[in-house]
C-alpha cells in the first residue's frame, strides 16, 4: 500500500449530480487508482458520509439514513471500490465524536470566528445565529482526519483555511501531549491543491445545487438529460439559429469542455461564432455526450439500486474497517491525554534518563 492516507467525505444529501462528480467523485476514483512506478498505490483512501456535518447547518433529519444509501450507490456507480476505500457513516464509528469533543479542548472560539468559510456560509445560507456546532465543524472535520491519521487533505483553494484549522490543532495536540518515548500522535497534513473542475448550474448563475433545481443527476437517463438540457441558459445575444453567438458566456458550451472531445470543442466553438450551428443542435449534441459519459454509471446504479443488501453490505464492513483504525488512534490519543489508565513510563525507557 501507499505510504500516503486520503480522508474524504461528502454530506448525504441523497442522489448526485454532475457538479458532484466533477468537482469531487471523479477526483476520488483517480486519487484511489493511481499507481506508483513500482506499482502500489500512491494513496490509501477512505471516504466518509458526514452525516454528523448535515446537522450543522441543519437540523432536517429527514432521510439522512435513505441519502447516505443513494450517495453511496452513485459512488460505487462512479468507481469507488470498497476493496481499495472503506466507505463508511460518520456516525457509526462514535470515535468521531469523541474526538471532536478532546479537540475542542485545544482551540479558541475567536480562533474559529475567524474561519473565512464559516463566513460564507452563514451569508449563503442567510443564518441570523450560529450554533456551537456550527461553530465547530472545522474542529469535527479535524477530527475526520486526524482519526484516520490521514496525511495528505486534497482541496480546492478555498478549503486551505480548514487545512490550516487541522494542522493547528494537530500541532497543539502534539506540543501538549508528545509522548516521552513513543512521539507525537498525529502527523501534521498536507494539503494537496486539487484542480476540482466545478460546473455551473443549468440556469447560468450559480454552481449545480439540488436545492436550486438546476442539476442533471448522475441517476438521470438519457431523456431526462436532453429534457433538461433543453432548459439551459445560453448566449442571450444568439436568439436565432444564424445569430453569431459567443461560446465563453454560454453554459452549454462549459459543458461541452467537460464533455465533449477537444475537436469537437473546436468545432463547437467555431460553427457557434460563424452561426451555422443553432443552440436546438448544439444541446442535443451536449445531451449525448453527457449521457454517454453517464451510461456505465448508470448501468451500475441499477445494478446496486437492484442489491440493497450488497449496498448495506458494503456500508457495514467498511465501517468495521474504519472502526478499527479509528480505535487505534483513540487508544493513542486517551493515552497520551492520561484518560483511562495508563501505564507509566520509566525512567530507563526514557531515552534521556
Ligand atoms: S450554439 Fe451552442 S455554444 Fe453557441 S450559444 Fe448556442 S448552445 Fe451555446
Amino acid at each position: 500500500m501507499g505510504t500516503q492516507r486520503i480522508l474524504s467525505g461528502m454530506r448525504p444529501t441523497g442522489k448526485l449530480h454532475l457538479g458532484h462528480y466533477t468537482g469531487a467523485l471523479e477526483n476520488w476514483v483517480e486519487q484511489q487508482n493511481l499507481l506508483l512506478d513500482t506499482g502500489e498505490r500512491a494513496y490509501e483512501t477512505c471516504f466518509l458520509i458526514a452525516d454528523y456535518h448535515n446537522l450543522t447547518t441543519s437540523l432536517e433529519t429527514v432521510d439522512i439514513y435513505n441519502h447516505s444509501l443513494d450517495m453511496l450507490i452513485d459512488w460505487l456507480a462512479a468507481g469507488i471500490d470498497p476493496e481499495k476505500s472503506p466507505v463508511f457513516r460518520q456516525s457509526q464509528v462514535k470515535e468521531h465524536a469523541e474526538l471532536f469533543l478532546l479537540f475542542a479542548m485545544l482551540i479558541t472560539s475567536a480562533r474559529l470566528e475567524r474561519n473565512p468559510t464559516l463566513k460564507e456560509q452563514v451569508r449563503d445560507l442567510n443564518m441570523e445565529s450560529l450554533t456551537y456546532g456550527h461553530l465547530g465543524y472545522p474542529v469535527l472535520q479535524s477530527a475526520d482526519i486526524l482519526l484516520y491519521k490521514a496525511n495528505v487533505v486534497p482541496v480546492g483553494e478555498d478549503q486551505i483555511p480548514h487545512v490550516e484549522i487541522t494542522r493547528e490543532i494537530a500541532r497543539k495536540f502534539n506540543n501538549q501531549y508528545a509522548h516521552p518515548v513513543k512521539g507525537e500522535v498525529f502527523a501534521e497534513p498536507a494539503p494537496k491543491i486539487t484542480k476540482f473542475s466545478r460546473l455551473v448550474g443549468l440556469d447560468g448563475k450559480a454552481k449545480m445545487s439540488k436545492s436550486l433545481g438546476n442539476t442533471i443527476f448522475l441517476s438521470d437517463n438519457p431523456d431526462d438529460v436532453l429534457k433538461k438540457m433543453r432548459t439551459a441558459v445560453t448566449d442571450t445575444l444568439k436568439v436565432r439559429k444564424n445569430d453569431p453567438g459567443h461560446p465563453e458566456v454560454c453554459t452549454v458550451f462549459s459543458y461541452h469542455a467537460k464533455f465533449s472531445s477537444p475537436e469537437q470543442l473546436d468545432t463547437i466553438a467555431n460553427d457557434c461564432r460563424a452561426g451555422t450551428l443553432g443552440c436546438v443542435d448544439c444541446k442535443k449534441l451536449c445531451a449525448a455526450n453527457i449521457s454517454q459519459e453517464l451510461a456505465p454509471i448508470l448501468e451500475k446504479r441499477r445494478h446496486y439500486e437492484a442489491r440493497l443488501d450488497e449496498v448495506k453490505e458494503i456500508l457495514a464492513e467498511g465501517e468495521i474497517k474504519a472502526k478499527q483504525i479509528a480505535n487505534a488512534t483513540m487508544q493513542e490519543v486517551r493515552e497520551a491525554m492520561q484518560l483511562g489508565e495508563i501505564k507509566r513510563v520509566t525512567c530507563r525507557e526514557k531515552p534521556s534518563c
